[in-house]
């Protein structure tokens, strides 16, 4: 099951799937951006480039970003699928995707723009491993270290009010001629994503799941 997941920055796609979606369904959640860091933790020379970009709250070139994501893809564990979190953010990256893989389904995560404002500025991830936290709803037992691996817990840089404006404006301007994209192959499906990851009803995963469900 090939799917892409769209939605503004902290609409909470790339908690959903990987704390959840990635568990149901078994297969891996792939995101550009944690790539990305990656290589910049690894001090490559992808990372040395792309961190130019990331700390300015820019859009990475798509030529690098599809060529990473293509080498990502011909791994072991995305041979049954994959949930593919941050690409693709422009019309052309949706064109490369279409020559190196079929998409099953496109969920767009869609929240209004007060609920990601409110969100967006408390998120914090833990340096060594990429789990995701939140100041108010998804907090760490100790305090600013992460649950899974110890590792320190931080604001990135790019989580930090003005970079995380420009990252939304980006978004809106970007989005709208992808989600127009699938839309025309009859392959979005949209998902409310107003209620917070920890609300007791949990319809966003239930959501989620009558759409992956039926193409399983
Ligand atoms: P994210 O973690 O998805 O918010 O991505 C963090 C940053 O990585 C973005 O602000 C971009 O600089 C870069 N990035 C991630 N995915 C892409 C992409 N598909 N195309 C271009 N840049 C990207």
């Amino acid at each position: 099951m090939r799917v892409v997941l769209l939605g503004a920055p902290n609409t909470g796609k790339g908690t959903y799937a990987s704390r959840y979606l990635t568990q149901i369904y078994d297969i891996p959640h792939i995101s550009t951006g944690d790539l990305f860091r990656e290589n910049i933790k690894n001090k490559t020379d992808l990372g040395r480039t792309a961190q130019e970009y990331m700390d300015s709250g820019k859009l990475v070139p798509d030529d690098i970003t599809t060529a990473m994501l293509k080498e990502r893809l011909k791994k072991e564990d995305c041979k049954k699928g994959f949930f593919l979190d941050g690409f693709p953010r422009t019309v052309e990256q949706a064109e490369a995707l279409e020559e190196i893989t079929k998409i099953d389904i496109v969920i767009n995560f869609v929240a209004n723009k007060e609920t990601l404002i409110r969100r967006r500025t408390g998120r914090r991830i833990c340096k060594s491993c990429g789990a995701i936290y939140h100041v108010i709803n998804i907090i760490p037992k100790v305090a600013g270290f992460c649950d899974e691996c110890g590792g320190e817990v931080y604001q990135r840089e790019d989580d930090k009010p003005e970079a995380a404006e420009e990252r939304l404006k980006i978004y809106y301007e970007e989005i709208q001629p992808i989600i127009d994209f699938y839309e025309k192959k009859g392959k979005l499906a949209n998902i409310d994503a107003n209620l917070d990851v920890n609300d007791p009803s949990f319809h966003v995963i239930d959501d989620c799941r009558a759409v992956l469900d039926k193409i399983k």
